[in-house]
């Protein structure tokens, strides 16, 4: 036999072998290689619109759009609500009367219903109806404005001179020529938990991460997020940190400005300073107008100077109430609630406003591009108006004809003049 010609038992047992050979090295290739591969990765979702920002804008933006039967995603740095948010915190006025600016009138109309209906159906109220007072020297141009748009268009209201404010508010104290509106159909919101209770009711989950300016994928021809998902249409809702996202576009037109609340403790068992006793006040005081929200949930009553702090970086800037603006507050309460002269301060929060030039919302597409859009520009009266403005950006992303309301246009932000006052 010639060594190098197989037998045919040899070449049986080669063929049966050759097999098990070969599944063998199947097998441990396959683990092999299972040892190599990575934990499958979670897949992640394209979506209709991936929103920046969990604040009253973003939230509301989001509620709209699911409820347009619209797939989103929510993103927020610190969740929905935070302390340093603007739209974080206690309490918030809504109220109708806006002078001549009946775009806003508008708009709090339509947004106090959002609010009832979601207040109704929370745990805990969201909206409480304590009545709006607004009071200013007789012949003030924008009372008499407001109290032309609730009686033109039926919204129930009262209105009178010193003598008529002075018998329904004895705890206060009006001055010679005094004149006053009550709208008595609006009130407070609960601030932080009522963007939560918004993002609660949309059903949606927050997913907390710091979100980059936009990324364009050119090869797959979509916005593409940091996890690898993707989006149709995005918008930024940033509030304060606009500005930083897109510092060519926003640097100085929308500034965010430091701002103190402080909140004073009436005696026990006074319930002079609380609903129904108190209703939300506003006082045009010659331009620096003050407001104030009476004790809800136990907060106590509530003061705030509606005049432009310095600039700050809302990540980074400490949090603690200045003495001055402790002092002009108390000087105020004693002159106007004397009742109050002496009460404790039992708290206080410094929050910021994201200013535009002319206090004018911004809702309008990034410049040159279709499917980015920016939200903000809230002013230190945005909150009320969260249902309508996320209400107007869903309308814009469900009918890219639907022009841009020009007060809320890019093109209509000028530079915010930098302000120091505290
Ligand atoms: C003291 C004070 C009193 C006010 N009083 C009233 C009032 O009485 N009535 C009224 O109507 N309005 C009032 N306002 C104004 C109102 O609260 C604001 O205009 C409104 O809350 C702004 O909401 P926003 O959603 O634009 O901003 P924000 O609430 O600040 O939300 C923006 C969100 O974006 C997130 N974000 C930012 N950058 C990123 C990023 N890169 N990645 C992920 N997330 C990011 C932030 O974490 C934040 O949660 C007041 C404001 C202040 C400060």
């Amino acid at each position: 036999m010639v060594a190098d010609v197989p037998t045919r038992r040899a070449l049986l047992t080669g063929l049966t072998a050759l097999p098990v050979a070969a599944a063998a090295t199947a097998d441990e290739r396959k683990e092999r290689r299972s040892k190599k591969r990575k934990p499958a990765k979670p897949k992640v979702p394209h979506v209709d619109v991936a929103i920046v920002g969990a604040g009253v804008f973003g939230a509301w933006t989001a509620w709209h759009l699911l409820r347009a039967g619209k797939s989103v995603r929510l993103f927020d740095a610190y969740g929905a609500g935070h302390a340093r948010a603007s739209s974080g915190g206690e309490s918030r006025v809504i109220r109708m009367g806006y002078g001549a600016d009946t775009i806003y009138s508008e708009m709090a109309r339509d947004s106090l219903q959002y609010w009832k209906d979601l207040s109704d159906s929370a745990s805990a109220p969201i909206f409480h109806n304590t009545g709006v007072l607004w009071f200013a020297p007789q012949g003030d141009a924008y009372t008499a404005q407001s109290l032309a748009w609730l009686q033109a268009n039926r919204v129930r209201h009262e209105h009178g001179d010193v003598r008529w404010l002075q018998d329904k508010y004895r705890q206060m104290q009006f001055y010679q020529g005094e004149t006053g509106v009550l709208e008595t159909e609006t009130g407070a919101l609960i601030a932080g938990r009522g963007v939560q209770e918004v993002i609660a009711d949309a059903q949606i989950a927050v997913e907390r991460v710091v979100m980059p300016a936009p990324l364009f994928s050119k090869r797959i021809k979509q916005h593409a997020l940091p996890d690898g998902g993707t989006a149709d249409q995005l918008v930024y809702a940033a509030g304060p940190w606009l500005a930083e996202l897109f510092p060519q576009q926003l640097m100085n037109k929308i500034v965010a400005t430091r701002q103190e609340v402080y909140h004073f403790g009436a005696p026990q068992g006074d319930t002079r300073f609380a609903p129904p006793e108190l209703p939300v006040w506003a006082d045009f005081n010659n331009g620096r107008i003050v407001y104030g929200i009476p004790d809800l949930e136990g907060a106590g009553f509530k003061i705030a100077i509606d005049v432009h702090g310095p600039v700050i970086d809302p990540d980074t800037v400490e949090r603690q109430l200045t003495p001055a603006g402790i002092a002009e507050a108390r000087a105020y309460i004693a002159r106007r609630f004397p009742g109050l002269a002496s009460a404790p301060l039992i708290g206080g929060r410094v929050c910021q406003y994201e200013n535009s030039s002319n206090g004018d919302y911004l809702i309008d597409r990034f410049p040159g591009q279709e499917r980015i859009w920016l939200v903000g520009g809230g002013s230190g009266h945005g909150f009320k108006n969260g249902p309508t403005v996320g209400k107007r950006v869903a309308a814009h992303i469900l009918d890219a004809n639907l022009a841009v309301e020009p007060r809320f246009s890019f093109a209509t932000k000028g530079t915010v003049a930098a302000r120091t006052v505290f």
